[in-house]
């Protein structure tokens, strides 16, 4: 059965549900893979941590995951994604605390290894170029990987012989068939995309037909802006959801 792969949901629960609904309209859904930062920057960290915790979910820390736990300090963050870690660790109860604590840095599905930034570096690293796919296959002992951390959807295929990776941006729709080569996969962000795109951004993976599916879904931004104003959380952070930036 089909796996929805949704990361960089980001305390976003209008997005999720809006994924949620849009995959299991689709088809009877298995199993969520979260490659990170599950809360963070949005209005609703535990009815998200909710919404995911109800379903079969395999997530991975991010940096906004260790950082509302206490596991990471905030003095890499910028001020508004420092103020809105304090706000999120306010909000959580001790067994989410608890669950966010527990997440490892890497898991393995199956032909799949999910790590929020890359295995190299797996919370910090942004994986962007040429270089960071590289290294990442180096370390990528399964025939894919899912990261996230960029909040922009790709994949990248790997060329034999140690040739250039190809990064390649998918569309709404894009569908990828697996088998062929080694791949990194990146879904894109529920929560906060970052492609000049605001609908929310999630790949489906079908087992049976060796399939991934880029889908972008619109949800209610602006429901989720008022929470967010509601909330006091920084001006900032509200309005680059209507931009997608
Ligand atoms: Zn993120």
């Amino acid at each position: 059965m089909p796996t929805v792969i949704a990361g960089d949901v980001h305390s976003n629960l209008e997005a999720l549900r809006a994924v949620l609904a849009h995959a299991e309209a689709l088809g009877p859904v298995d199993a969520v893979w979260c490659p990170g930062d599950i809360v963070g920057y949005g209005p609703d960290p535990s009815a998200v941590l909710g919404e995911l915790r109800a379903r079969r979910l395999t997530a991975v820390a991010g940096n906004h995951d260790l950082a509302a736990c206490g596991r990471m300090d905030t003095d890499d963050f910028n001020a508004a994604a420092a103020r809105a870690a304090e706000w999120t660790a306010a909000r959580l109860s001790f067994a989410e605390v608890d669950f966010l604590h527990s997440l490892p840095m890497t898991a393995v599905r199956g032909d799949f290894t999910i790590v929020h930034g890359s295995l190299r570096e797996p919370v910090w690293e942004y994986l962007l170029s040429d270089e960071d796919a590289l290294a990442q296959f180096e370390r990528q002992a399964t025939p894919y990987s899912i990261v996230g951390h960029s909040h922009l959807p790709f994949w990248i295929e790997e060329e034999p012989a140690g040739g250039t990776p190809r990064f390649r941006g998918p569309n709404d729709g894009t569908r990828v068939e697996l088998g062929k080569r080694r791949l990194i996969i990146n879904p894109g962000s529920v929560g906060q995309p970052r492609d000049a795109d605001p609908r929310a951004s999630y790949v489906l993976y079908d087992d049976q037909a060796a399939t991934l599916t880029w889908h972008r879904v619109e949800y209610d931004v602006e429901e989720t802006q008022r929470k967010m104003r509601l909330a006091g959380l920084d001006a900032w952070l509200i309005e680059r959801l209507s931009a997608g930036l």
